[in-house]
């Protein structure tokens, strides 16, 4: 098989600091694989504490004595407008280096420009709308409410759409007057090297934005116990984010959580079957089933049980795998050996728990590459460990009910609780249902489409706080109240 490797890939990969591209201080290097070779293709620079606290020190600098927090609303939206268009007209490049580094297809790679570009005009927007609370007591009274940015905000994200998943966090913490250290994820560095010269054309002054690639528990480590990082945003797992969410403790840092989920979508048999079908496939194995909100445990009413998973089966087999380059392929390489393994440990776990209906392993013909055939396990009892716990690749269990009790246990039965996706012509029954299922998001007879105005996040093990219009204005500032008497 052809494997593309995109023109002009950097030589290194480098942390970005006040306004420089520099290499650790102590010269660590950590491998860069690409998930179709697994060969490594660049070397990235492995932030330690020392890198850590210059970074955090040159956005400590750029927010006492620079003038990125001072500036007016209207100011900072305007440069957060022209990092939008910057990053849009970067779309087709981003694409090439996305699904390079990560092995998304780069159909669902391409448009991810676009919704960062998004995440940036909308909170440009929000700042300028943004209204704050006034109060009056008459004759003895006027109170109001005075917000401020916070300081050097530590935000740490995870590999898939890593470039999406930066915007998400970057355009808030930036509209609101923060200044950041960036820490990505250490499987796919490639895309945020990108952000520091749109930052640079858009006009974001030094030190505002920082980046520092790494490890972990290196980097990411260094930077939530910084003293000087109030704030720390975290997409990942939820078992880092108990760790983080330990470390800390100590600082009592403001502290937004999006984590792992194993979110239910619930057919019942009066829903628009065909809907149903195309979106629940979609829903588990777009992204390459590497994705939060993946409906990765399928819940179908008994009358139509038989015939959904015959339909669904069929329509996995022809999911189109193969080399993430190519416009045919419908799902890619799994983003490195690491998580490939973990995958197909699953895969293997699921056949002594459910009845394997389509793939199972390893697409016949592509020998090399982190390749998973679309597999579909039906049956699955709900103390599976398929059923309870996140793969994070393109494997879904799909479990029959009976009745609408029995429905919303079977969602509400793992850990989890970020998205739940219904199916069902039953207009009190979808409203009810959502009601009681215990998930931050709900989609009823929807795809998974965001509204960035909505809460984001996850309840149970799935998040700690919401973002999302002004709940994020609000993590990323400081609500303080004034009071006059008259
Ligand atoms: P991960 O938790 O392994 O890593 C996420 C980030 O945390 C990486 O940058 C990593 O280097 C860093 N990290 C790891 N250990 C750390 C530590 N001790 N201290 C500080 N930082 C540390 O997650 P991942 O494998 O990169 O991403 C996949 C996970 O992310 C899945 O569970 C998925 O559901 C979740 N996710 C959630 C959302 C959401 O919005 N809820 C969105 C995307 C992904």
């Amino acid at each position: 098989m052809t494997h593309h490797i995109p023109e002009g890939l950097p030589d290194r990969i480098r942390h970005y600091i006040d306004g420089a591209f520099v290499d650790s201080i102590g010269g660590e290097t950590f491998d860069v694989l690409d998930p179709v070779s697994n060969e490594t293709y660049v070397q990235a620079a492995a932030g330690q504490r020392a890198d850590i606290d210059l970074a955090v020190a040159a956005a400590r600098r750029a927010f006492t004595d620079g003038p990125w927090p001072k500036l007016l609303p209207r100011q900072r939206s305007r440069v957060l407008h022209r990092i939008a268009d910057l990053v849009e007209a970067s779309d087709a490049r981003l694409a090439e280096f996305e699904t390079f580094d990560t092995g998304l297809p780069i159909t669902q790679a391409l448009g991810q420009a676009q919704r960062a570009a998004e995440n940036f005009r909308f909170f440009a927007d929000l700042i300028v709308a943004q209204s704050d609370d006034t109060y009056k007591v008459p004759g003895r009274q006027v109170n109001y409410v005075n917000r401020k940015p916070i300081g050097v905000a530590g935000l740490i994200t995870p590999w898939n759409t890593p470039f999406m998943l930066e915007s998400w966090k970057l355009a808030p913490a930036l509209a609101t007057g923060n200044t950041v250290v960036l820490k990505p994820a250490e499987f796919t560095p490639l895309s945020a090297s990108l952000w520091a010269a749109i930052f640079e054309e858009a006009g974001v002054p030094q030190g505002v934005f920082n980046l520092v690639n790494g490890l972990g528990e290196e980097a990411g480590d260094a930077l939530v116990k910084h003293p000087d990082v109030p704030l720390i945003s975290f997409t990942g797992e939820s078992r880092t984010g108990q760790v983080i969410f330990a470390n800390a403790a100590p600082f009592l840092k403001g502290l937004s959580m999006e984590l792992g989920g194993k979110s239910p979508a619930v057919v019942f048999a009066d829903a628009d079957l065909e809907s149903a079908l195309d979106a629940t496939v979609f829903g588990v194995f777009s992204l390459n089933g590497e994705r939060c909100t993946a409906g990765s445990r399928i819940l179908v009413e008994r009358a139509i049980y038989d015939d959904f998973v015959e339909q669904y089966a069929e329509r996995a087999r022809n999911i189109v795998v193969g080399d993430p380059h190519d416009p045919a392929t419908e799902v890619g390489a799994l983003v490195h050996p690491e998580h490939y393994d973990k995958v197909m440990s699953y895969v293997e776990i699921g056949k002594g728990e459910g009845r394997l209906v389509a793939g199972g392993g390893r697409p016949e013909g592509l020998d090399r590459g982190n390749y998973v055939a679309p597999t579909v396990f039906a049956d699955v009892a709900p103390d599976a460990r398929i059923f309870q716990e996140e793969i994070f690749g393109p494997v879904v269990a799909i479990t029959p009910f009976d009745s609408d009790e029995e429905a919303l246990a079977l969602a509400n039965d793992t850990k989890y609780g970020l998205a739940a996706y219904i199916w069902t012509n039953d207009l009190k029954r979808a409203h009810n249902f959502s009601q009681a299922v215990e998930a931050g998001m709900v989609w009823l007879n929807s795809n998974n489409v965001r509204d960035l105005r909505t809460p984001f996040g996850g309840v149970k093990a799935s998040g700690l706080g919401h973002e999302g219009g002004y709940r994020s204005i609000d993590f990323y500032t400081d609500q303080q109240a004034v009071h006059i008497t008259l």
